[in-house]
């Protein structure tokens, strides 16, 4: 289980701060690393056009 981000996401860089296991990588759409990420949801709660959601 891994939160994913969707083509919607914009690069806006909000959600890479909230990450607490450092899962999400930086492109010209964000990345969330399936091994790294331990399903908190903090990134999903402050993306500002909701691409991020639980696979
Ligand atoms: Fe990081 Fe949590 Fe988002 Fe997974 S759900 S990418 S651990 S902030
Ligand atoms: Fe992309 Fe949403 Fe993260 Fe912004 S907060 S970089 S739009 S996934």
């Amino acid at each position: 289980m891994a939160y994913v981000i969707s083509n919607d996401c914009t690069a806006c860089g909000t959600c890479i701060s909230e990450c607490p296991s450092e899962a999400i990588s930086e492109g010209n759409i964000y990345k969330i690393d399936p091994d790294a990420c331990i399903d908190c949801g903090a990134c999903a709660d402050v993306c500002p056009v909701e691409a991020i959601s639980p696979a």
